[in-house]
């Protein structure tokens, strides 16, 4: 019999970071950012059965939204004024109910204050039995911990927006759906870098974590160059382009990126793609550097606005 949903507890209720008491007022979470063990219930929430691959529209993909919405507020994020809570509701092209969530962190600095650095991922899967743990709950993981780690971090230069998308696997209708309706704190003028991670747990599959969009010339290539040589561990692939996620969105409005990305061979959009299965210390490593890009970008005194060097293909079309 499956679960019923009155049965269903969260981890927030039951895990490391926030038990349900401490997520009310203040709002704080108690337990370290790029924890293993926590980043494994969150993506053993995300990617459980009672969730069933959070397709959009269905019970699962609202209660993963809200499992979003208690992190973010229990990490003190801002939400946008004019959204309910931090969700922006939108029908995505199949007629389902959905939305993207949506939370920041303000810039500090007179200048660069208001430019907006965008650390997204997608929420949603397809449903069906097919559970998405790889694709994408561990790329929410990892959302999560980065956002922990600059909530409880110095502020930054600029405005880091975390932006949770559903309805990606239809299409980027997530992001599209941020460019046509951001909130006016928020205005889509003023992003000038998207970090985005799409498939962030089977780095064992081939041993290496592209880092897609790092094309010579971009800032974020000179921020890699340099933050490669903090993880030996890790096999980057730098430079090549990719139009496969959220991030071309960002590119196709002139917004450069870098798409965090590791191949699974094995079980990309299949039912083997579950919990059980993710390179949890790997995928704890790609987090933590993908957290150092988005601290450079959001900190660096380059003018992002300028810095992407003419005719650099950024877009990968
Ligand atoms: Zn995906």
């Amino acid at each position: 019999m499956p679960p019923m949903w009155n049965d269903v507890t969260r981890p927030l209720a039951v895990g490391l970071l926030c038990a349900a008491s401490a997520c009310s007022t203040p709002p704080a979470c108690p337990g370290a950012a790029f924890d293993e063990a926590a980043m494994t219930d969150d993506v053993t929430w995300l990617a459980s059965p009672a969730l069933d691959g959070r397709a959009p529209g269905s019970a699962g993909d609202e209660e993963a939204r809200a499992f979003v919405e208690d992190r973010f507020a229990c990490l003190g994020l801002e939400a946008p004024a004019e959204f309910e809570g931090y969700q922006q509701p939108f029908t995505d092209s199949e007629g389902n109910e959905t939305a993207n969530v949506i939370g920041y962190l303000p810039g500090a600095d007179a200048t660069v204050g208001g430019d907006i650095l965008v650390v997204s991922a997608h929420v949603d899967h397809f449903g069906d039995g097919r559970l998405g743990a790889n694709d994408n709950a561990s790329g929410i993981a990892g959302l999560l911990a980065i956002a922990q780690a600059f909530s409880e971090g110095e502020s930054t230069s600029r405005t880091v927006v975390f932006a949770v998308f559903g309805a990606e696997e239809s299409g980027d209708e997530g992001s599209a759906s941020l460019y046509a309706g951001a909130p006016d704190e928020l205005p889509t003028d003023d992003f000038v870098y998207d970090v985005n991670m799409d498939m962030i747990g089977s780095y064992t599959q081939t041993g290496t974590v592209w880092a897609l969009g790092s094309m010579a010339g971009t800032p974020g290539r000179a921020s890699l160059d340099l933050l490669v040589e903090d993880y030996p561990d890790l096999d980057v692939g730098l430079g090549e382009p990719s139009d496969q996620s959220d991030n071309q969105e960002f590119c196709l409005a002139g917004v450069p990126y870098v798409f965090f990305w590791t191949e699974d061979p094995d079980c990309y959009h299949r039912k083997c793609d579950t919990a059980d299965r993710i390179d949890y210390p790997e995928l704890v490593e790609i987090a933590e550097l993908t957290g150092d890009l988005a601290e450079d970008l959001a900190n660096t005194s380059a003018d992002l606005r300028a810095a992407v060097e003419p005719g650099t293909d950024v877009c990968g079309m």
